[in-house]
């Protein structure tokens, strides 16, 4: 089914769709461009060396596990700067990254585990001390404790999917279990479908069956597919008869879960089913140290305080800020303060508070353009008018609260998808121009509002 460089970076593209916030797609993964990709090397090329510095750091796990979703291959791998002039003059940044191979050659079982998710960088605090200790004593002995299933439930980024696979890391480390097979719900049901039509349901069945350490993430998705809801029933009847351990996800707490089996509901029931709360302030300030320690930097405690404070609602959105903050930082060559950190970060309360409007918003960008409202809003195809409109858009997408289809129609009449692309266009360059993401950060001030990349 493999086809050439440019289908495999596809499917590449439409894995990590799912797996990144379509920010840092857009922003850091779709101005890659290939210069190779075969089964022993994979070979990238990034804007400049900065860029690449960036995606290796962030990146490269994620585009190594889409490369082998596409392909099955774990090819060397390198990301390199287009220009190499460019390279120069950041010469740490030129190191190209090749996989080390002893490091993801695990079983083959263990299903692509994220080796960031670990027992040794999870944050305990009173939200999710419950979940993860029961994890941690499934991990220990699974399948022989009464945790069978062990089911977590929680809204979205609080840590559920790291739980679940830091058990099978720990399981494969310590070799308490020596087949772990990790799988999403999503990918399960599509298997299963696949498996079906291709007539190999017998190497379905087999794999799952197989495992020591059965982990289904976001069990959720099995609703509304009563075949799926119906094998899943029947492998994690067979693996409970064997004492395997079954760990599930999910969105919210299983008697909730209805358009399920009520004989699946009550299983999901007998063994141990515990919640993850949101993390409280303390905890959200631990994650945030912990973070930032891992890249080597230390916050100023004020710097903590105020990431967290801002980010209340679950951590991945935490983690986001803080990567902002870190990004922002190093474009700049400024150092992480609490200036810096409150330019960038929404003063929540205050930005619900204020309406801005659509002249509000032409007031400001024709001050610092030096340009007509008149021309802003006009058609005509000049650079620096364009680049005015554009900004213009992008402000009132992001602060007016009209629809794309109303910012359409103040700017003469146009199209919703001229708005999406002047906002895509502005968002490309604001990952990569900081000076560029300086005036938009001072366009928004000037509007009374601080500036965050992600909103
Ligand atoms: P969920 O599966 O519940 O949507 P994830 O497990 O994907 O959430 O967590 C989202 C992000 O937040 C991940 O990067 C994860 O590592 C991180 N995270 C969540 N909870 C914690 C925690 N207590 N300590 C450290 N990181 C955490
Ligand atoms: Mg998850």
């Amino acid at each position: 089914m493999l086809h050439g460089p440019a289908t495999i970076w596809q499917s590449c593209l439409a894995f990590l769709k799912k797996e990144l916030p379509s920010q840092s797609l857009q922003t850091w993964i779709e101005p890659l461009s290939i210069l190779r990709i075969d089964p022993n090397q994979v070979i990238l090329l990034a804007p400049d060396a900065f860029f690449c510095d960036w995606v290796e750091e962030h990146y490269q796990s994620f585009l190594e596990r889409a490369i082998f979703e596409a392909t099955s291959w774990r090819p060397a791998f390198t990301i390199q700067p287009e220009s190499n002039d460019v390279a120069t003059s950041l010469p740490s940044s030129l190191a190209s990254v090749t996989t080390d191979a002893g490091k993801v050659l695990r079983p083959v079982s263990s299903f692509a585990l994220n080796p960031r998710y670990r027992f040794d960088n999870f944050i305990c605090g009173e939200s999710n001390e419950f979940a993860f200790s029961a994890a941690k004593a499934v991990a220990e002995a699974p399948g022989q404790t009464s945790f069978n299933p062990f089911v977590i439930y929680s809204g979205v980024g609080l840590g559920k999917t790291h739980l679940l696979q830091a058990i099978g890391d720990f399981c494969l480390t310590e070799g308490t279990a020596s087949s772990v097979v990790y799988i999403t719900a999503e990918k399960f049901i599509s298997d299963y479908i696949n498996s079906i039509r291709k007539r190999e349901m017998a190497a379905f069945v087999a794999t799952y069956r197989s495992a020591d350490l059965l982990l289904v993430d976001d069990i959720q998705f099995f609703l509304k597919t009563e075949g799926s809801q119906r094998e899943f029933f029947h492998t994690f009847n067979a693996l409970f008869q064997n004492n395997k351990q079954i760990v599930l996800s999910a969105d919210c707490a299983p008697p909730s879960l209805q358009g399920f089996e009520p004989r699946l509901i009550s299983r999901f029931q007998s063994g141990l089913v515990t919640g993850i709360d949101t993390p409280d302030l303390e905890t959200r300030i631990a994650i945030v140290n912990h973070k930032a320690n891992q890249q080597g930097i230390q916050l100023q405690s004020e710097v903590a305080h105020h990431i967290a404070e801002t980010n209340v609602g679950n951590v991945r959105e935490l983690e986001g800020a803080l990567t902002r903050v870190l990004a922002l930082s190093k474009l700049t060559h400024k150092s992480i303060t609490m200036d810096l950190v409150s330019k960038m970060l929404p003063n929540i309360r205050a930005e619900r508070r204020k309406k801005i409007s659509l002249p509000d918003i032409l007031e400001v960008t024709s001050n610092h353009f030096q340009i007509a409202p008149g021309d802003i809003q006009g058609t005509t195809r000049k650079q620096e008018v364009a680049l005015a409109r554009h900004v213009t858009m992008y402000l009132s997408k992001r602060l007016t609260g009209l629809s794309l289809k109303m910012i359409g129609a103040g700017f003469g009449g146009r199209d919703h998808s001229t708005v999406v692309h002047a906002c895509k266009n502005v968002e490309k360059r604001l990952g990569i121009d900081p000076e560029f993401l300086e005036l938009i950060s001072k366009l928004h001030s000037q509007l009374g509002v601080t500036f965050n990349n992600a909103a």
